[in-house]
């Protein structure tokens, strides 16, 4: 076995990767970008290798740069992860060259599977079940329409060189194809560098099944059960698990087989997950299967095969590397309850899933929760940045069942605290709650079939203004106390609340922005506490609470005990509760700023991309909120708007601009005073 791992990743799955790396006693080495000098995975690693400015391009997905770094460090072995280089063959190839030891497959079966029409072509060859349709050279538009009439529509069109569901198209009939042909070829253009496509049939109730294989060097190769995947968004996943609702055993043994079979057909070694389309329209069968591609790698979801089996795929992978047999034949692999994962992203639900990025004010997850596993890149007070992908982290329950597993994970999800950059948290913990969910009546459309479930929308809930208001009047008397105290800059903002409970003197209006709404609330005091009225709030709240210095809120509203985290952000605060968090904004220019930091002098880009549409002109006096400039950016149009009310000095960019992230596009007038 070897003695040293580096590890050419970043992120969740760095950090994972060396904390079994180190229970097995191997040296841990880490890479970083110029964006990742303090990132969580190399305050983890043993030694950490600066490899270039924080582009991926310049840095992560440089050969040349992690090469010169295990030459640096003597490493002996190097994990690629997932995404960047795992799935290069090159790269494996160049490892091999070098003289390390790739924890991966060879680089003749990364090839293999690489491009989804050769893979299908071998797949057929070694009698795994494919997807119907056409998979050749030809390319000419006529002639896949011809085939595409041949398969019969619904059909789906597809990169040869696709992933991360890009360059994909549904086409529900003939009229529409040579348009979504052209669009598709043109985004995997641009992707991959390659515009060629497939056409297969479109599974009409599509589930993504998907087998974890692993093989040894020896000849050995075993299935570890399946995962279901088909909760899914833009064609990417984000909630898995694992077994499949529904699995009849006869169609386990009969896709571990297949993909095994497949595993075998190209001489394959390590982890490695064969994907399947499975029909669902009349429930899961052992001939309703076929092979859509295998991912030679480890997947993000693994952890959930980990819950059920028991075993640690990264022991197994560093294990197989060095050349040892694989640790367990086909009939000894455990299948022990049911797991479920969720992928906690920095996105907004409401938007389109579009990704967010900032800094993580707050990340705090439950503690003793001893069936429940959180795999997180980033760490409170870290940064999502808009150069890598915006996970934030996963969370795998594990329960005897599936019902227990999704309570638990629900349950744990309700009591996070995340606030920052927007996230999925509440519209994971929604969908753990969703009735169709819970049945396990899922396919790949469930996402978009119950979206106004599943993103919570509406007014905000009186008793989450009720706790805000507290948590403002807490935090107001709090800084003023300090600055009576002559205390200079408390190093939190509430670090003088702790154990306090106030009543005030006399009632008063407080004014706030929630959710883009204006909020105004009479405040009385009363006993403990105080009386709340309000449009929002109707009539009569009564309201008490305790702060204490880290901004966790216990509260009595209306005699209901409740808990929040208050976190102090821009012009005011955003409050936690059960998983949702939301924006308190002090509108009452008298009130003491309880923390300002946010940079409110201009709009930055937020991510590099293409202006679209330029909405204001210097001069233009603007309300927060308001739609300033559009830009296109991941494939996506987003609207940036403004964070304060403000008057227009500038407008830095004109429509089909290129920016950078971080370029000003707009500057804002100086604030009197
Ligand atoms: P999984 O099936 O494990 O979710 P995916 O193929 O969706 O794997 O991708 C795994 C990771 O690899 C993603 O989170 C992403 O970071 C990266 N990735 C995969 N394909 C692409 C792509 N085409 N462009 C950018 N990143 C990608
Ligand atoms: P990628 O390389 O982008 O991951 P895949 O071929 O794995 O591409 O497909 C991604 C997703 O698209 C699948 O998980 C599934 O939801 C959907 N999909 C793929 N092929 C089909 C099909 N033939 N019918 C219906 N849905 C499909
Ligand atoms: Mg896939």
């Amino acid at each position: 076995m070897f003695k040293s791992l580096l590890i050419a990743n970043r992120g969740e799955i760095a950090v994972r990767i060396i904390r079994t790396a180190r229970r097995m006693g191997l040296k841990t080495i880490a890479v970083y970008s110029d964006a990742d000098a303090n990132a969580y995975h190399v305050a983890e690693a043993d030694e950490a290798y600066r490899i270039g400015p924080a582009p991926a391009a310049e840095s992560y997905l440089r050969i040349d740069a992690i090469l010169d770094a295990c030459a640096r460090s003597s490493a002996e072995a190097v994990h690629p992860g997932y995404g960047f280089l795992s799935e290069n063959a090159g790269f494996a190839e160049a490892c091999e060259k070098a003289g390390l030891i790739f924890v991966g497959p060879p680089a003749s079966a990364i090839r293999a599977m690489g491009l989804k029409d050769a893979a299908k072509a071998l797949m057929e060859k070694a009698d795994v079940p494919i997807v119907p349709g056409y998979h050749g050279d030809n390319q000419d538009a006529d002639f896949l329409g011809e085939q595409a009439e041949k398969i019969g529509y619904p059909v789906l069109i597809k990169a040869v060189a696709g992933g991360g569901g890009k360059g994909m198209r549904r086409v529900d009939d003939p009229a529409s194809f040579a348009k979504e042909l052209k669009s598709a070829q043109r985004e995997a253009g641009s992707a991959f560098g390659d515009e060629r496509v497939l056409v297969e049939k479109y599974v009409a109730r599509p589930r993504h099944i998907e087998i974890q294989v692993f093989a040894d060097s020896h000849g050995q190769a075993v299935s570890l059960h399946e995962r279901d995947c088909s909760l899914q968004r833009r064609h990417q996943k984000v909630i898995e698990e694992a077994p499949a609702p529904g699995m009849p055993p006869e169609m386990r043994k009969a896709m571990g087989e297949a993909a095994v079979a497949a595993a075998k057909a190209i001489g394959y070694r390590g982890a490695g997950t064969v994907e399947f389309i499975a029909d669902a329209s009349d429930g899961l069968k052992p001939d309703g299967f076929w092979f859509m591609e295998m991912n030679t790698r480890l997947q993000v979801e693994h952890p959930v095969t980990e819950a059920i089996t028991g075993l640690d795929l990264v022991e197994w992978q560093l294990r197989v590397a060095g050349g040892e047999h694989l640790p367990l034949t086909q009939d000894k692999i455990p299948l022990k309850g049911h797991a479920v994962e969720v992928r906690l992203y920095a996105e907004d639900p409401a938007k389109k899933f579009f990704p967010s990025t900032g800094r993580l004010l707050r990340l705090r997850a439950p503690e003793n929760m001893p069936h429940v596993r959180t795999d997180m890149g980033v760490r409170e007070g870290d940064e999502v940045s808009m150069f890598y992908d915006p996970m934030i982290g996963k969370i795998i329950a594990h329960g005897e069942t599936r019902r227990i597993a999704l309570r638990t994970l629900r349950g744990f999800l309700s009591r996070m605290e995340v606030a920052g950059p927007k996230t999925n948290l509440a519209f994971l913990a929604a969908a753990m709650a969703h009735e169709s969910f819970i049945a396990g009546d899922i396919d790949t459309g469930f996402i978009d079939r119950h979206l106004d479930q599943l993103v919570p929308k509406g007014p905000v809930e009186p008793c989450v203004l009720a706790v805000g208001a507290a948590a403002h009047l807490i935090g107001r008397s709090a800084v003023l106390r300090a600055a009576q105290a002559g205390s200079d800059e408390p190093h939190s903002p509430w670090a003088e609340a702790d154990g306090w409970v106030l009543g005030g003197h006399r009632a008063e209006t407080l004014r706030f922005i929630v959710g883009g709404e204006n909020v105004s609330l009479t405040v009385a005091p009363e006993g403990n506490g105080w009386r709340l009225s309000g449009e929002m709030v109707g009539a009569n709240i009564a309201v008490s609470a305790i702060m204490d210095g880290d901004g966790t809120i216990s509260a009595t509203v209306d005699g209901v005990r409740l808990k929040a985290a208050c976190v102090p952000s821009g012009r005011g605060f955003i409050l936690v509760h059960e998983g949702i968090s939301t924006d308190f904004s002090i509108v009452d220019p008298l009130d003491v700023d309880i923390v300002s930091d946010a940079d409110t002098g201009s709009l930055k880009s937020p991510m590099p991309g293409k202006i679209v549409q330029v909405l204001v002109e210097p001069g233009a006096r603007i309300r927060k909120g308001a739609a300033l400039v559009v830009m296109e950016a991941m494939k996506m149009e987003q609207t940036l708007t403004a964070a304060v009310d403000s008057v227009v000095a500038a407008v830095h960019v004109g429509i089909g601009d290129q920016v950078e992230a971080g370029a000003t596009l707009v500057a804002f007038e100086e604030k009197p005073g």
